[in-house]
């Protein structure tokens, strides 16, 4: 492709392009003209720390020498229809199942995040003859038709009325719950509970699947509490309903173990999984499904296919991706980094007066804003506008985060903090310096 100036670019986007979940007359996007590890600079020459990872996939960081060489040998034969096998796709189906937890056996390759939970669903179905699927409030699944009406907060009204049988129930979210529970074990345990009375309401018998995302990410890294994945798994076990994890944004060692599951002491049935596996350098996505699903497929037909399933360029890079989490140690090094930015998270919430609270693991961690620490008044209220920021001030804080050269995004009155798993300590403290600037600016220009 021929060099193209800066305005044309911006002019051809202006005319041509169509930019999710915005009203194309606000949208005035910038040009990443050159990036490097955590960092990238835009079309004003402005130096930004990439502090989500993009959205949360470039866990490798920008520019990743290897993987630019891994484009340079793609092989004689680039592509193939996924009845084939190829050398690619089935090293890294092997790959992962040796990362995955050990009931899982095979994979089925999807393109990204959301087509890799539709075929969940329909995986689910296949397998228990049932059709209800269950997902929680305070979740984002993607925007496909069937991911959307798994998703469980306001991007998923897009796709209402929305499909017959996706129940919701609740995500433990303890810092806005208003009762009171003495330990996270007794959180858990209610919530438990309450999930149990919904499936017996609704029949057992008809639910499929129990999906989750293991850590919610976008809706604010909301951590469950102690017991409670157990108990879900439990439930499960106990009425034959399958136990999916969407593992899209925490899996691959953003929350400093390979998969966020392996916090918990549980197998699911399904994880899905996107983003990581070749952190955006290609499209990739797929399906993991257990020893018992995998067999089942012997001898009843997959019903379900894509065109570019198991795509080869995809796979290959996947294949390099996770030699380079292997070699570069990228998870330990995640979980070491997340203690580095837990301490600054921690400080920041001491210090602040609009910090309400702070959610941490690994590299894994939103901030949440309040206009008032005692009461935990939110800066945008949930349910008053379908949680949008009428006033504009999270954009606002946004906006002074990304001036400071911290580049992030954030949903209702969480911000989100996840870069790249290869920062350093040194990188952490310096880009947190410039979220603690932004701060003090924000709550003595907006708050108080
Ligand atoms: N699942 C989770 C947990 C996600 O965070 C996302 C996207 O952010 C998706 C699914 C959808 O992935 P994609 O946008 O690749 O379709």
């Amino acid at each position: 492709m021929k060099p193209i100036e800066d305005r044309q670019i911006k002019e051809d986007d202006q005319l041509y392009v169509l930019h999710s979940w915005s009203k194309q007359k606000d949208v005035d996007p910038k040009i990443i003209k050159k990036a490097s590890g955590i960092f990238f600079w835009d079309d004003a020459g402005k130096k930004h720390y990439d502090m989500c990872s993009q959205l949360v996939y470039l866990n490798v960081g920008h520019n990743h020498p290897r993987l630019m060489e891994e484009f340079k040998h793609i092989g004689e034969v680039p592509l193939s229809s996924p009845g084939f096998a190829t050398a690619s796709k089935a090293e890294l189906a092997r790959k992962i199942i040796e990362v995955a937890p050990k009931n899982m056996a095979k994979v089925f390759f999807a393109n990204a995040g959301a087509d890799s939970n539709d075929h969940a669903v329909k995986i689910a179905r296949m397998v228990t003859g049932r059709y209800k699927i269950f997902s929680r409030y305070r979740s984002y699944h993607g925007a496909t038709f069937g991911a959307g009406n798994l998703s469980g907060e306001n991007r998923r009204f897009t796709v209402e009325p929305g499909l017959p049988g996706f129940i919701k129930f609740e995500t433990p979210y303890l810092y806005r719950e208003s009762i009171h529970f003495d330990s996270e074990e007794a959180a858990a345990a209610f919530y438990v509970d309450r999930l149990n009375s919904q499936i017996l309401y609704e029949g057992p018998d008809s639910i499929a699947a129990i999906f989750m995302e293991t850590i919610p990410g976008s809706n604010g890294v909301l951590i469950p509490p102690k017991g409670y994945m157990e108990g879900v798994r439990e439930l499960c076990t106990k009425y034959g309903i399958l136990m999916i994890c969407d593992e899209v944004m925490a899996g691959f060692g953003r929350t400093g173990k390979m998969f966020a599951v392996e916090h918990f002491d549980i197998k699911p049935d399904i994880m899905t999984f996107a983003k990581g596996v070749t952190c955006g350098y290609s499209p990739l996505g797929g399906v993991i499904v257990s020893q018992a699903i995998a067999d089942y497929f012997d001898g009843h037909v997959l019903m379900t296919g894509l065109t570019y399933s198991g795509h080869t360029v995809s796979t290959q890079i996947g294949c390099a991706t996770l030699d380079i989490y292997k070699d570069e140690h990228l998870v330990e090094h995640a979980a070491e980094m997340g203690d580095v930015l837990a301490e600054r998270l921690e400080q920041l919430k001491a210090r602040f007066v609009s910090v309400g609270d702070v959610r941490h693991i690994g590299l894994f961690a939103a901030v949440e804003l309040v206009k008032d620490k005692q009461t935990k008044e939110p800066i945008i209220a949930y349910g008053m506008d379908y949680g949008k920021d009428t006033v504009g001030l999270m954009k606002k804080f946004v906006g002074l985060l990304l001036n400071q050269g911290f580049y992030t995004y954030s949903h209702e009155s969480s911000v989100i903090i996840a870069p790249p798993l290869i920062i350093t300590a040194e990188q952490i403290n310096e880009a947190m310096d410039l979220f603690e600037s932004a701060l003090a600016m924000f709550e003595k220009e907006y708050l108080f």
